[in-house]
């Protein structure tokens, strides 16, 4: 994303609709973007209307009335010049829009944003079987994003530890070695709004695993944030559930599969799911 020094007139609205507070009023009174902060999330784009005031007028408005104590302020929804401008974003930066964006589809997986189907499918998919665990874990949030480096020391750790990374994720996609945890060179300084790391450990495993993600945590420059998900018991119960309690996790329920799912892809199809 680019403001057009033409064209910015300093109204400073755009500053407060920043994901991750990248844009800040430049010395010369302008709005001005820090690139290597934004994370390409198009939402100074999208949640600011335009109107077409010419800047060269605009600004001498302004001017004069800040001689009387007075201002010319538009509303707060509005970039009054049209000065917010969406580049062409190339590799590598457009990973950033890729996992930011939740308009746009991630190529790698089909799917708005940067996330997967994760257990929603489960009842056709089996991704976590019975006696598996998956963790989502997530890096990054609106406010303070990540930077993928900072994604990989976590994912050579997991890796280190046993962790499976999921094949249809869109960080284990840009892995250029999945059994070490290594992201390809190209996009580490890139910095996204959040990603999710997905794993998947056994019902034995999961305390290791939780002890070796808090460990990730405390080292972190950013926000995490897990999730696990299991197969339940035919008759209901949740073995995991009684490990993280003992563990001093509090526990509810978040996403809840019924089972009702009917696989219409025939690799899917086995007696559970029917
Ligand atoms: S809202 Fe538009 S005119 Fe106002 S500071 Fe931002 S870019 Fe400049
Ligand atoms: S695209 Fe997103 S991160 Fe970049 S300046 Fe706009 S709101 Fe901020």
């Amino acid at each position: 994303m680019r403001i057009s020094k033409e064209k910015c007139v300093g109204c400073a609205n755009c500053v407060p609709v920043c994901t991750v507070g990248a844009i800040y009023i430049d010395e010369d009174g302008l709005a001005n973007i820090n690139a290597d902060e934004c994370v390409e999330c198009h939402n100074c784009y999208r949640s600011l209307s335009f109107e077409h005031l010419r800047p060269s007028f605009t600004r001498t408005i302004r001017r004069l009335l800040k001689k009387i104590s007075l201002r010319f302020q538009p509303d707060p929804d509005i970039c009054p010049t049209e000065a917010i401008v969406p580049e062409d974003l190339e590799w590598p930066r457009i990973v950033r829009q890729a996992f930011s964006d939740p308009m746009v589809t991630h190529e790698s997986t089909g799917v708005h944003g940067r996330g997967t189907e994760e257990v929603k499918t489960n009842d056709v998919s089996h991704r976590i079987k019975k006696g598996e665990v998956g963790l989502v874990v997530e890096f990054g949030r609106p406010g303070i994003g990540v930077f993928f480096r900072e994604v990989q020391k976590a994912t050579r750790v997991m890796a280190t530890a046993g962790a499976r990374f999921e094949q249809g994720n869109p960080v284990t996609k840009m892995m250029t070695n999945p059994a070490t945890g290594d992201i390809q060179e190209d996009v580490l300084n890139e910095k996204v709004l959040s990603c999710i790391v997905e794993i998947t450990t056994t019902i034995q495993d999961i305390v290791h695993t939780l002890t070796i993600i808090k460990e990730i945590c405390k080292a972190s420059e950013t926000v995490v944030s897990i999730g696990v998900s299991t197969v339940c018991e035919e008759d209901g119960s949740e073995p995991l559930r009684d490990i993280l309690t003992q563990q001093g996790y509090e526990t509810g329920w978040a996403k809840l599969n019924l089972g009702l799912g009917r696989a219409t892809n025939s690799s899917f199809t086995s007696r559970e799911n029917l």
